[in-house]
């Protein structure tokens, strides 16, 4: 017998979309339960993360027409990736697979079969991944393949040029349940999860109707929220900077020495002045970053993640 899939579909003030999103989907989905590569209990299901306008409406009305669809209401508006979260929990109890897409339908889900061949073939997480962006615009593509490098040499571990178009088995849920960190971004928790995983790249297309749900200033918070949930290098940068300035401040010693020797270059106070700014400028730096660096322990002490998930005991 097929597994069962829930597609979860995180959607806010999404009622340009909602109508078309979801007869696609329902196409796709029957498509694929009638060719058996998913079982007949699968489901769509829409996340409303306290959507103000129709949304919830609609998800109703799609829901009293048919059994497929079914659907998660948050209280209020928590964003997208706790919306993902709980669209994700709420389906890890009751399907076997679940994949999360878009409302936009921005991703293509003609590859849903291959993400489903893959997970058939033992991969537990499944990326998506954007192969070419022909209709974003020259800043989002330029800003978001900056954002990749940066999260690399920062040394965060994220798939390249994926989002949240993501397949992952019942373990690989549970697996995600054990991380309770509050602030979410989980294109760098997933990859921590471990398993199997593969890839599907498609071409991502262009928001059929409706605005973008992430203006600028959410992208911003959304791109600091992965830098700093993940690495504590930026305050390393302090105590680095606070180790150069001190040897920087011994050459400057030095050089302040050889002035005050010299006649007539310097005028009385300077030289103790000057290695005094150095100096302290330097500790100070220093211990900001000292401190800095058993703060980012308690940081990572804090988030409770989890220290090792077990795949297999033979015994
Ligand atoms: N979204 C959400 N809560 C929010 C913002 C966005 O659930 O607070 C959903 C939105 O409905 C959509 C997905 O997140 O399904 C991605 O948003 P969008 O397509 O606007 O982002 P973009 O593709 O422009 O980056
Ligand atoms: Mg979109």
């Amino acid at each position: 017998m097929p597994d069962t899939l829930y597609i979860v579909v995180p959607c806010y003030n999404e009622e340009a979309v909602l109508p078309e999103t979801s007869s696609r989907l329902r196409d796709k989905l029957l498509r694929m339960i009638s060719a058996g590569i998913v079982d007949d209990s699968s489901k769509i299901m829409f996340v409303d993360d306290g959507s103000k306008d129709k949304t919830w409406e609609i998800i109703e009305a799609l829901h009293d027409s048919d059994a497929l669809y079914s659907a998660v209401k948050l209280s209020r508006n928590k964003g997208h990736q706790n919306a993902l979260m709980a669209g994700i929990m709420t389906a890890m109890r009751r399907a076997d697979v679940t994949i999360s897409i878009d409302a936009d339908l921005q991703d293509d889900i003609e590859c849903l079969d291959e993400f489903i061949r893959q997970y058939n073939d033992g991969c537990d997480i499944v990326y998506g991944v954007r192969g070419d962006r022909p209709k974003d615009t020259a800043f989002k593509k330029a800003s978001a393949q900056t954002y990749y490098r940066l999260l690399k040499i920062l040394g965060v571990n994220v798939v390249f040029n994926h989002a949240d178009y993501r397949l992952m088995s019942k373990r690989a849920m549970e697996g995600l349940a054990s991380f309770r960190e509050v602030n979410l971004f989980l294109r760098g928790i997933v990859p921590l999860i471990g398993y199997k995983s593969g890839t599907v790249t498609y071409s991502r297309g262009e928001r059929f109707a409706g605005e973008s749900k992430y203006p600028l200033k959410k992208m911003l918070a959304f791109a600091w929220e992965g830098v700093s949930s993940f690495s504590v290098l930026p305050m390393r940068f302090i105590t680095i900077l606070g180790i150069l300035t001190f040897i920087i401040s011994l050459g400057f010693m030095l050089y302040t020495f050889i002035m005050a020797i010299l006649p007539g270059r310097t005028v009385p106070g300077w030289s103790t002045l000057m290695i005094s700014i150095w100096l302290l400028g330097g500790l100070q730096l220093l211990a900001l970053g000292v401190i800095g660096e058993y703060i980012g322990k308690i940081y990572s002490e804090i988030k409770d993640r989890p220290k090792y998930i077990i795949e297999t005991i033979l015994e």
